[in-house]
């Protein structure tokens, strides 16, 4: 059987490069782009080594539209896309908000613009449980509210989705919305993993990046939240388990199985954990004292986010398999063999 052409964009990034991992594994070809802003190329070679493949890459901006033109006109034989690539600082969204509105929502016009006239737009989105804000009940399941965001970036988020529910809605298009709730850890090789520019805004990040002295102290920000150890509650989702349900969700709509041309899903564990649990899953699962103490509450967090996966297991017969202690550990590998690595080439 002919392998599908599937264009990733943002795929050099943290959840894109996993996928790709995984949809090449899957027998996929790709067609990578990317402006670099947040990844780099380097992570081209870390794919090529996981699975003797090394993907199509081009370095460009989505927002330029004569590029983004170009792509198509040079890759007619493109199925699929999944579009991973946008802005993803929620702090830095409220500094630079129009950035975010300019970059999230310009890159998935010109591709949905651009996409090949002679087939529908089949694409796979990154959407986030930010788009239920903070929600009054828990689990948050896909009946849950949209909610108004809390922050510019998940402001892109929500209307994002809604350029697609109405694009889908006028066109032969498909879509698939996939929510995320909190993707941490890395592939089990330990050649690729997040790997946040300057200092981490994320918690695992920050954690791993502490037990190794990159950072002093770890801040758990509030400890009064009404949960059960006060401190917020998140649902950590393994990044591997996230790709796989791109691959899934992907195969979903290249044949044809959908039950309408736009779904969302929610991606996570259904469990929650609090930071502090998180702290103490840390020190018992690397035997590493982690520094940390308690700071004021973070603007605009949520005291408590989980999801309700039932939607995601039933339909897309798809379920979060790798343990909170699997998932830390690799965190934990990637973290070491990245600085190992880099104090090599110092
Ligand atoms: P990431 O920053 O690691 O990856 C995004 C990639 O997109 C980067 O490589 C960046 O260089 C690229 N990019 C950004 N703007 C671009 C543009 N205009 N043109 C071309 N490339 C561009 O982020 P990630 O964690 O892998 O997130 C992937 C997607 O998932 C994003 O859409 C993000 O909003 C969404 N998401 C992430 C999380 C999370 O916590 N990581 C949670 C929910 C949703
Ligand atoms: N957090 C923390 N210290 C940090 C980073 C995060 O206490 O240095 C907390 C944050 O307040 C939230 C949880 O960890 O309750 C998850 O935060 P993250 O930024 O990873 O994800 P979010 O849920 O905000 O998208």
């Amino acid at each position: 059987m002919k392998k599908h052409k599937i264009l990733v964009t943002g795929g050099t990034g943290y959840i894109g490069s996993h996928t790709s991992v995984e949809l090449i594994q899957a027998g996929y070809e790709l067609v990578i782009i990317d402006n670099l802003s947040n990844s780099s190329e380097k992570v081209l070679s870390g794919i090529e080594s996981i699975t003797g493949t090394k993907p199509e890459f081009i370095q460009l901006d989505m927002r330029d539209e004569a590029l983004m033109k170009q792509v198509f006109e040079s890759h007619p034989d493109i199925s699929a896309c999944i579009h991973f690539a946008a802005l993803k600082a929620v702090g830095e969204s409220h500094e630079k908000p129009l950035e975010y509105y300019d970059n999230n929502l310009k890159s998935l016009l010109n591709l949905l613009k651009f996409f090949p006239e002679h087939h529908p737009v089949k694409i796979v989105f990154s959407s986030s449980c930010t788009v239920y804000g903070n929600p009054d009940e828990l689990p948050v399941s896909e009946q849950s509210p949209i909610k108004p965001a809390m922050s510019p970036y998940g402001n892109t988020k929500r209307i994002a989705e809604e350029i697609l529910q109405d694009y889908v809605s006028s066109t032969k298009a498909a879509c698939i919305a996939l929510r995320y709730f909190n993707p941490i850890g890395a592939h089990p090789s330990g050649i690729i993993g997040e790997l946040p520019q300057g200092v981490p805004n994320n918690l695992m990040p920050f954690i791993t990046q502490t037990a190794l002295g990159v950072r002093e102290t770890l801040q758990i920000f509030g400890k009064d939240y009404d949960t059960p150890d006060g401190t917020c509650v998140r649902d950590y989702i393994d990044v591997l388990d996230l790709a796989k349900a791109h691959v899934i969700a992907l195969e979903r709509i290249l044949n044809k199985n959908q039950e309408t041309n736009y779904e969302f899903f929610n991606l996570g564990t259904g469990k929650g954990v609090s930071v502090l649990e998180m702290v103490n899953h840390f020190q018992d699962v690397t035997a590493q004292k982690l520094n940390y103490k308690f700071a004021p509450r973070r603007a605009g967090d949520v005291p408590s986010v989980y999801a309700d996966t039932t939607k995601a297991n039933q339909i897309l017969g798809w379920k979060a398999e790798k343990s909170i202690a699997e998932t830390i550990a690799n965190a934990w590998k990637w973290e070491m063999n990245y600085r190992k690595q880099e104090n090599h080439e110092k």
